[in-house]
C-alpha cells in the first residue's frame, strides 16, 4: 500500500520523495518526461548573496544547512557525488556595489558570505573583463542537477517507486494522498491552477570559454561538472513553451560579455520554465477543500537552496501535524 503518490520528479518531487522515504513511508512517484522542465535546465547554484543589492535570500542559514544535510546524506547512501562549494566571483556593475561590498566586509553578519575582492588587474590576468573588480562569495553552492536526478531515478527505479507515467486527472483519487509537484505544469493542474504563480521562461548556453571560475554580474558563467561551462539566463513571462531562442542567445552573451569566448561554437542551447510566484515564496500545504491533496511548488529560480529546507517542512506537516512556515503556506491565499 502506497503512503503517498508524488507527481513530477523534478528536483522538488525527487527531494520531497526521498524525505519522505527516508521517515519510512512508502511513495510511488509518477513522472511523465514531458519538456521545458526547469529541472533538465538548472545549472543548479546556490547564491547566498543575490540581486544588485547583494542580500542574502531569506532563511539562507537554514537552507544552507539542510543542504549540506540532505544532499551529503544523499552521496553517501547512492555512493555518488553531485554537491560541491565553489567560490563565486561577484563582478561588480556599479561603484554604489563595490562600496556596499566593503561596507558589507565589516558587518559580522556577513563573514559567512565574504572572503575578499580582487581588482580589474587581478581578473584581467585570469582572462576576465572586471572594470570595478569583484569580491569573490563564499558559502557558494553547485548542484549537479542532471547527476542528481540520475541517481534518485536509478534508486527509486530499484525500489520500485518510479512510474513513467502521466497523473490522469480525470480520476477521482478520493482515497490516496497525492501530493503535487509539477513544477509549471500546475497551470494545468484543475485542483490548484488558481494559486498566484508566475512563471518565467529562461535559457542557458553551454560555452567552450576556457575559463574554470564561478563568476556572476548578475548573469552567470558556472563551470560545468563534466565538460562545457554554463552561462545564463534570461527571463520571459509570455512564451513559455518557445524552447531556446536567438534572442535568447544574443541576450545571454550580451550580458555574460565579462568572458571573451574563443569560440562561437554553442554545443547545447536549452530552455526551461521555473514556476514562480507572484509573492516569490514557494506555495505548500494542503487544499482546502480536499484533505487528500498536497501541494509542494513554486520554487522559482532558486529551487536548488530551498527545496531541501521546505521538503523537511512539508514533511513535518505530512507525518506530525507541525504547521507550515506561514510564508510558503497555501492558506495564505486562503
Ligand atoms: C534556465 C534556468 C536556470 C536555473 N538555474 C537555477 C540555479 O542555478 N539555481 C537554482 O536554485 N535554481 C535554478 N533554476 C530553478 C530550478 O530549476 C527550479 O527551482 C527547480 O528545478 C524546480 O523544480 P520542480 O521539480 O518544481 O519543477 P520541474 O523541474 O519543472 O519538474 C516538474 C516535473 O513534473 C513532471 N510533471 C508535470 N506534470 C505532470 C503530470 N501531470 N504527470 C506526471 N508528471 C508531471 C514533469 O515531467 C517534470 O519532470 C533554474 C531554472 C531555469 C529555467
Amino acid at each position: 500500500m502506497t503512503d503517498f503518490i508524488i507527481v513530477g520528479h523534478g528536483l522538488a518531487g525527487s527531494v520531497m520523495a526521498h524525505q519522505l522515504i527516508e521517515r519510512g513511508q512508502k511513495v510511488l512517484v509518477l513522472d511523465a518526461g514531458l519538456p521545458h522542465s526547469a529541472s533538465a535546465v538548472s545549472v543548479g547554484l546556490v547564491n547566498p548573496l543575490i540581486g544588485p543589492k547583494l542580500n542574502p535570500p531569506f532563511m539562507i542559514r537554514d537552507c544552507l544547512m539542510e543542504n549540506e544535510l540532505f544532499f551529503r546524506q544523499c552521496e553517501r547512501s547512492w555512493g555518488s557525488d553531485f554537491y560541491r562549494s565553489i567560490p563565486l566571483h561577484r563582478l561588480f556593475i556599479s561603484e554604489k556595489q563595490k562600496k556596499s561590498w566593503k561596507e558589507m566586509e565589516k558587518n559580522p553578519d556577513f563573514f559567512l558570505f565574504q572572503n575578499g575582492q580582487l581588482n580589474s588587474d587581478q581578473y584581467q590576468k585570469m582572462g576576465i573583463q572586471a572594470r570595478l573588480g569583484g569580491g569573490i562569495t563564499k558559502n557558494a553552492w553547485q548542484l549537479d542537477v542532471s547527476r542528481f536526478l540520475k541517481a534518485s531515478k536509478d534508486y527509486l527505479i530499484a525500489i520500485k517507486a518510479l512510474k513513467n507515467s502521466s497523473f490522469e486527472f480525470k480520476r477521482k483519487e478520493n482515497l490516496q494522498k497525492v501530493i503535487f509537484c509539477e513544477g509549471f505544469r500546475v497551470l494545468e493542474n484543475p485542483w490548484f491552477k488558481g494559486l498566484p504563480f508566475a512563471p518565467a521562461r529562461g535559457e542557458v548556453l553551454s560555452v567552450q570559454s576556457g575559463i574554470n571560475l564561478a563568476l556572476s554580474n548578475g548573469s552567470w558563467h558556472l563551470p560545468g561538472f563534466a565538460d562545457y561551462a554554463h552561462m545564463g539566463s534570461t527571463w520571459d513571462h509570455q512564451n513559455l513553451l518557445s524552447g531556446p531562442t536567438e534572442r535568447g542567445k544574443q541576450e545571454i552573451l550580451d550580458k555574460c560579455n565579462f568572458v571573451d569566448l574563443k569560440k562561437s561554437d554553442f554545443p547545447q542551447h536549452s530552455s526551461g520554465v521555473r514556476s514562480g510566484t507572484k509573492d516569490r515564496h514557494p506555495i505548500i500545504g494542503v487544499h482546502p477543500v480536499h484533505k487528500n491533496l498536497f501541494l509542494f511548488n513554486g520554487f522559482g529560480s532558486r529551487g536548488t537552496s530551498t527545496i531541501p529546507h521546505y521538503a523537511k517542512k512539508m514533511t513535518d506537516f505530512l507525518l506530525k501535524n507541525k504547521s507550515l512556515p506561514s510564508e510558503a503556506n497555501l492558506n495564505r491565499f486562503i
